[in-house]
């Protein structure tokens, strides 16, 4: 008897979301990384599980219709919430010039098949709240945003809004849907009734094409992973070496400062990566720096750059002379203390004067002195060890 898949995700039978569409677009091969990820990779912080906790609350109302369990904040989001969608409601019917609408099943998930390789499944969406005209063919799917979040784009762009769309017409209202009118119901933010996008049947007929391309791009072996902006909610970030090697990025580094974090996180081999790389990098840095400075002022200017004032150098150069003036203010022991003795320039001295090859004058140097040299070596630098 074989036994039954244990799912780590059993709600969406660890299958692509439609939340998570968004990122599947950008990076097929987030769902292939995703899977390996070890379970402390899903654990949320306290700050994160409150606002989840919040979240499932305001859409457990708005599902039941019972308000008891939530808090005096969330029953005003949920209050809000309410009064939108009715506007979005009212002026979707208007504009399609509807006289009636029925609302169907809250918090409904669809689940998307392989028409390829039926019943296989695709992935899945959870429905907020939907309303239909059947005899006009037309659907309104209204999704429920109850926290402030910068990053939603709007409607036009969600790929979680039209895997909602493209779901319901192929999996529920295949008959006779004709036309889907998404939109975000934006509960804390006001203006929330213009932030929809319609989707004639010719946009539905596309968007499921394009998103069967990206589904099946993102089960491929070779699925590639494309860092950018999308890895900030990716739970993969951590594991990721693409992540790692984004976040070192200047331009990256300067906006997300916690590089340290991230390099703390990677996975050995990554460091190694990261490391054996780093030579090349120093390099293409200092040849960009060199670059730049060779540019004249005006050119800098107009890429936003201008010269710093210069670090003070300021060398003693004449050492014989200062010496015999300080010797008029300190004793000659405490101006000798000042003093350092370069090894280079004392090897230089035995060559001419000794007529020693530059190797030879230095190796005198470092026997006659021997006495008064510390002996000490730097950091050992990393290097491969040969096979
Ligand atoms: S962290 Fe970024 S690059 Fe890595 S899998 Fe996630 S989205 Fe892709």
């Amino acid at each position: 008897m074989s036994e039954a898949k244990q799912f780590r995700d059993e709600e969406r039978l660890d299958l692509p979301s439609a939340s998570k569409m968004a990122r599947l677009v950008a990076c097929p091969g987030s769902h292939a990384l995703e899977q390996t990820l070890p379970p402390e990779a899903f654990q949320a912080d306290s700050q994160q599980e409150e606002w989840a906790e919040k979240g499932t609350r305001i859409h457990r109302a708005k599902e039941t219709g019972n308000t008891l369990e939530l808090d005096e904040e969330e029953a005003e989001i949920y209050r809000q919430g309410v009064a939108y969608e009715e506007q979005i409601v009212q002026k979707w019917m208007r504009d399609k010039n509807l006289d009636d609408c029925e609302e169907g099943p809250r918090e409904m998930r669809v689940w998307l098949h392989d028409p390829l390789n039926f019943p296989e499944l695709l992935g899945s969406v959870q429905l907020d709240a939907h309303y239909y005209n059947k005899e006009r063919g037309c659907v309104l799917s209204v999704d429920w945003k109850s926290g402030f979040d910068p990053n939603l784009p709007p409607s036009p762009s969600s790929w979680q809004l039209r895997f909602g769309a493209v779901a319901l017409k192929r999996e529920e209202y295949t008959d006779w849907m004709k036309e889907c009118r998404v939109a975000h119901c934006k509960a804390q933010q006001k203006h929330t009734v213009n932030d929809y996008c319609d989707y004639a049947e010719a946009d539905l007929e596309m968007s499921w094409q394009a998103m069967r391309l990206h589904l099946w791009e993102s089960t491929q072996p070779d699925a590639q992973r494309h860092p950018g902006q999308h890895c900030t909610f990716c739970p993969c970030k951590p594991y990721c070496l693409e992540a790692g090697g984004y976040s070192l990025l200047p331009s990256v580094a300067a906006k997300e400062k916690d590089w340290e974090l991230q390099v703390a996180q990677m996975q050995p081999k990554d460091l190694v990566r990261i490391w054996s790389v780093s030579t090349i990098t120093e390099k293409i840095i200092e040849a960009v720096k060199d670059r730049l400075k060779a540019m004249p002022d005006e050119d800098l200017a107009a890429i936003g750059l201008e010269r710093g004032k210069g670090r003070s150098l300021d060398p003693i150069v004449d050492v014989p002379g200062a010496y015999s003036a300080l010797l008029k203010e300190f004793t000659e022991e405490s101006v000798l203390k000042c003093m350092k003795l370069g090894k280079t320039e004392l090897a230089k001295l035995a060559a001419e004067s000794k007529g020693k090859s530059k190797e030879d004058a230095g190796k005198w140097v470092s026997s006659y002195l021997d006495k008064f040299i510390e002996r000490k070596t730097s950091e050992a630098p990393l290097r491969r060890i040969k096979a």
